[in-house]
């Protein structure tokens, strides 16, 4: 079967990769980074050739996606996930991620609570939703006009790209396997550095500590190719980037003094510098084996019973490092479960108990923290 154009098979890879590359971009800018946390502004046209090509190419509807999306965000890694391998299993959600997308994106309750702000013009109405899998096979017919037989090969790549990238490797990995920059307190991670193939999604720690993020890298080896893209819309007058996350520096980078609200907002970036600044510098001092590291530098709230007595264990034979593991887990409850009226009394207690511990990295960090939010007048 013969189609309009003839291709090399490296022709019908690079088109393949081409088009494929597309969606997962209409995935992350307008789907995700746009309509779930509205990171950016978009502008019509780039926000209805997204919604057009997402369903001619995936059949998916904006207020389902986005839905879903925010319930994980609200629910995350417990019972009430609609997707997450901690509570479901890796091989359920890398394999056959797309069946509990499609419950949740069925559940009427999780539409309502969830998908405020989603289009609902005319368009929507009387093409998207109502002929919501019609797109797709347009996309059929349009690939064996363009292709022959070839061009349906095509279509089927392009069919599983999404179930596959979007709803098992994001959703599983990301929640799975990888290193994690933030101590979030779920367990997602980042599981590639360089996010070309799914568009930065692959740095999945960085988004969740900083959902309302327009950029997903964070440190200088990370690379996000959806941001990249949305820095040229917004070059091109067709995006606005409302938010963005500092990237992470070095230990104890900044001097100016903190506002609650920016001591809320880095409250991830401030347990993270604890770690290189206090918990890596004790480890290294101590020679201490790589097994150990881990655990030491494993968030408390993450770590299974077995960890847990291990570490106990571990710990009352070596009081440095009992002090350093309380004195984080301390921390990461005045950061999280404090009164804002409280916050800052308690951390000024916490830089106290920190200076008398006489640990000379410790101190050093009590006295960095103390000058971001000593001075009250600033807070
Ligand atoms: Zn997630
Ligand atoms: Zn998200």
């Amino acid at each position: 079967m013969h189609g309009l154009i003839t291709l090399s098979f490296s022709g019908y890879l690079i088109y393949t990769l081409v088009v494929t590359h597309i969606t997962i971009m209409a995935v992350t800018i307008y789907l995700h980074r746009h309509q779930s946390h509205r990171a950016i502004e978009l502008g019509s046209f780039p926000s209805h050739f997204f919604r057009f090509w997402l369903w001619i190419t995936t059949g998916m509807k904006t207020k389902e996606w986005v839905a879903v999306h925010r319930c994980h965000h609200a629910r995350v890694d417990t019972e009430e996930d609609p997707h997450s391998p901690v509570t479901q299993g890796i091989n359920t959600i890398l394999w056959k991620g797309v069946i509990p997308y499609r419950k949740a994106a069925c559940n009427q309750e999780i539409l309502t609570k969830h998908g405020a702000g989603t289009p609902n013009d005319w368009v929507e109405k009387n093409i998207y939703s109502k002929f919501g899998q019609i797109g797709v096979i347009y996309l059929l017919a349009i690939n064996i006009i363009l292709f022959g037989l070839p061009g349906l090969f095509i279509w089927l790549v392009q069919m599983t790209w999404i179930p596959f990238f979007a709803a098992g490797v994001i959703n599983g990995i990301g929640h799975y396997f990888g290193y994690r920059n933030y101590d979030t307190g779920d367990h997602s991670t980042n599981f590639f550095p360089f996010g070309i193939i799914i568009g930065g999604e692959e740095l999945h720690n960085n988004h969740h500590a900083f959902p309302y993020a327009a950029n997903l890298s964070r440190r200088w080896f990370e690379l996000d190719v959806g941001y990249l893209y949305i820095q040229m819309l917004e070059y091109l007058g067709l995006a606005k980037i409302k938010y963005t996350a500092e990237r992470l520096n070095t230990p104890l980078p900044i001097s100016n003094r903190w506002s609650l609200q920016q001591l809320n907002q880095h409250k991830l970036q401030l347990l993270r510098i604890y770690d290189n600044s206090v918990n890596k510098v004790i480890l290294k001092g101590q020679n201490t084996p790589n097994k150990i590291k881990k655990l030491i530098l494993k968030s408390y709230h993450r770590l299974s019973q077995n960890e847990l007595s291990k570490l106990t264990s571990i710990c009352k034979d070596n009081p440095q490092l009992e002090k350093i593991v309380e004195l984080k887990t301390h921390l990461h409850d005045i950061l999280h479960n404090t009164h804002v009226s409280e916050k800052v009394r308690q951390l000024l207690d916490w830089c106290k108990t920190c200076r008398e511990t006489k640990i000379n990295c410790l101190i050093e960090f009590s006295s960095w923290l103390e000058s971001l939010i000593g001075d009250k007048q600033h807070v």
